[in-house]
């Protein structure tokens, strides 16, 4: 890693981004200026797992990626915004679909080579840390249960008093919700004592 003579403080890592201000690769992730520079000429102006230009990615810039967690941290690399969520489906140990099958070794690879280098010891820590995540699913979310949508209300059928007692009690059933039914018998037992 380059050295510099006095060490590096928000004064001193000026050198990307707006002028004046402390580069943000610095403030968040502890990177000097030379170590973003150097970090930047091992991507070679490419996301470092599947290789899209930086030009070409969505926000048109390649985006600091560091592994969090259980312990460990790290810088990874630069990633355009697709393979960063790539990683966090890496980082959370979740179920490879189809379109993601195919950056499964390279996530791997890119996790192994990163530019943090983190001891074995921080290895361990995240990968015992990805290992007891529990996967993000969205399958795995237990379903709640959706109302089924508001029937129109349809006018009630008038009670027919003249057909007997049965006759009655069903059209009264139709009329009422079960919590009345079952205080309309309630009141009905009460009167019969
Ligand atoms: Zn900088
Ligand atoms: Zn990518």
């Amino acid at each position: 890693m380059p050295t510099t003579i006095s060490a590096p403080n928000r004064h001193t890592e000026k050198r990307h981004g707006t002028p004046g201000t402390t580069c943000v690769h610095y403030l968040n992730y502890d990177l000097t200026c030379d170590q973003y520079d150097d970090m930047r000429r091992r991507a070679q102006g490419c996301c470092e797992i599947c290789r899209t230009p930086e030009a070409e990615t969505t926000r048109g810039m390649l985006v600091v990626d560091h592994f969090h967690g259980g312990g460990a941290w790290f810088v990874r690399g630069l990633l355009c915004d697709r393979c960063n969520s790539v990683m966090s489906r890496h980082d959370r140990n979740v179920v490879w679909g189809p379109a993601s099958l195919p950056f499964r070794e390279a996530a791997a690879e890119y996790h192994r080579n990163a530019y943090g280098k983190p001891s074995p010891e921080e290895f361990q820590k995240a990968a015992n840390h990805i290992a007891t995540r529990k996967p993000f699913n969205i399958r795995n979310v237990p379903r709640q249960p959706v109302p089924p949508p508001a029937k129109p209300r349809r006018k009630p059928r008038p009670v027919r008093t003249d057909r007997g007692v049965k006759h009655l009690a069903q059209g009264l059933l139709r009329q009422l919700s079960p919590i009345q039914v079952d205080d309309l018998v309630a009141r009905l037992q009460e009167g019969e004592r």
